[in-house]
């Protein structure tokens, strides 16, 4: 899930100036380098709808990833609970147990649909989540735009959630929006802690990497109301101490160029929006050409893909697991042994041989006690470039004839 390009020109020669220049080379503030914190305090003020005080309530981190970990870190003791909406994004699993707390998982509906197939089967069971609340619930992690979906959720759906949550104060949220600009028309992206009373709850999380196509700069940033925030500061201070200062800086200045007119489009925010969604169009369309069924998403950088067409076929029921598994010893790949019960992970297993093209099984975003739940559906990311698109679409072609004749 790694942009396939180089990052925009103007982000690059920001970086640039600063690495020569040098004056940004020694350790920076602990809690964000201020020209970046007032950058953020800047952008994000409008959006969350109210005045944030740079210094106080905003913490730059090593990548949202950090942010996670520091804002888990921040709520949650050993023994405490964290909710987590399945479908759920693996670093959070990771980061709950590493802390001695408990994930709780309350997986997402799939809403059967007349309509064309699109993330917004995927919808909140809000009684399940109430039901998942208990006294020693800390936190809930929210993520807007929605990996592996594509789900952006509804002002009307994050706003059910809120007005249900303030029955329940002691919960926190944490709300990772790293995809908050890759929303395609005419969804938008709600903030959560823009929402009535979110706000001194909340730990928003970003991210420069997919923002700016720089994802191994690892700069992210966390807000959060001064008495929440300053508990993760007190984290970071013994953690990394501070955050790369050069690139820093460069996000600073990126941040703010972003917002300006970017010619021919309003802001460089509109360009990128504008040409993910043009890839997003493409690469449906050439999945469905070929006969497969796409889910076509509202938000971020994946598609996901019904597993249903490969399994009636007889090249994939002739596809032997022990071809992968020969294939895994030779390469020294290790493989839990019950994924290959998994339909979903075999039919990663079988395009990765026979087209060269690797998908995500979605049930690996499930937590072990749930995973039967979901085999149906894997998770491609198009973030490449369109002649690497294309290639993973002629591919494919390769691959679905004999799927095409078999359905003769
Ligand atoms: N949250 C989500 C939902 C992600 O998909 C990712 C990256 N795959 C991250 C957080 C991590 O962000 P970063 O690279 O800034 O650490």
């Amino acid at each position: 899930g790694f942009p396939g390009w180089e990052p925009p020109d103007f982000v690059l020669r920001f970086a640039r100036e600063l690495h020569q220049d040098g004056a940004h080379a020694q350790y920076a503030r602990s809690a964000g380098a201020p020209e970046l914190v007032e950058a953020i305090a800047e952008t994000y003020s409008p959006r969350l709808g109210r005045e944030l005080d740079p210094l106080k309530e905003i913490l730059v981190t090593v990548g949202a990833s950090q942010g996670i970990f520091l804002a888990l870190m921040a709520c949650v003791n050993p023994g405490d609970e964290v909710i987590l909406l399945e479908p759920a994004f693996d670093i959070y699993t990771g980061a709950i147990r590493m802390l001695g707390a408990r994930g709780k998982y309350v997986p997402l509906d799939v809403k059967p649909s007349d309509q064309e197939l699109a993330s917004e089967v995927f919808q909140m069971n809000l009684a399940a989540i109430e039901a998942a609340i208990t006294p020693a619930t800390k936190a809930l992690i929210l993520n807007n735009p929605h990996n592996p979906t594509g789900k952006v959720f509804s002002r009307d759906e994050l706003s059910a959630l809120a007005s249900m949550l303030q029955k329940y104060p002691w919960v926190c949220i944490i709300s990772d929006e790293v995809y908050e600009h890759l929303v395609f028309r005419p969804y938008e992206a709600v903030a959560f802690a823009s929402l009535p009373g979110m706000a001194d709850r909340t730990i928003s999380l970003y991210s420069a990497g997919k923002t700016f196509s720089v994802t191994g700069w690892k700069i992210g940033w966390a807000i959060a109301t001064e008495s929440l925030c300053q508990r993760l500061q007190d984290c970071q201070q013994w953690v990394v101490f501070s955050v790369a200062s050069t690139l820093q800086v460069a996000v600073a200045r990126s941040l703010r160029f972003a917002s300006q007119t970017f010619h021919p489009f309003p802001s460089y925010y509109e360009k990128l929006r504008h040409s993910y969604q043009k890839k997003r169009d493409q690469f449906v369309q050439g999945l469905r050409d070929l006969g497969w069924s796409p889910l076509v998403p509202q938000g971020s950088f994946f598609i996901l893909l019904k597993t249903e067409p490969f399994l009636k076929s007889r090249a994939f029921q002739d596809f032997s697991t022990v071809e992968y598994q020969d294939f895994a010893r030779e390469n020294a790949i290790q493989v839990a042994s019950d994924t290959y019960h998994r339909s979903d992970y075999n039919v990663c297993r079988y395009l990765s041989l026979q087209a060269g093209v690797t998908a995500i099984p979605v049930s690996a975003f499930y937590a072990p006690e749930h995973a039967s739940l979901e085999t149906g559906l894997i998770r491609l990311a198009f973030c490449k470039p369109d002649a690497d698109l294309e290639e993973a679409l002629s591919r494919f072609r390769r691959v679905n004839l004999p799927l095409l004749q078999q359905k003769k």
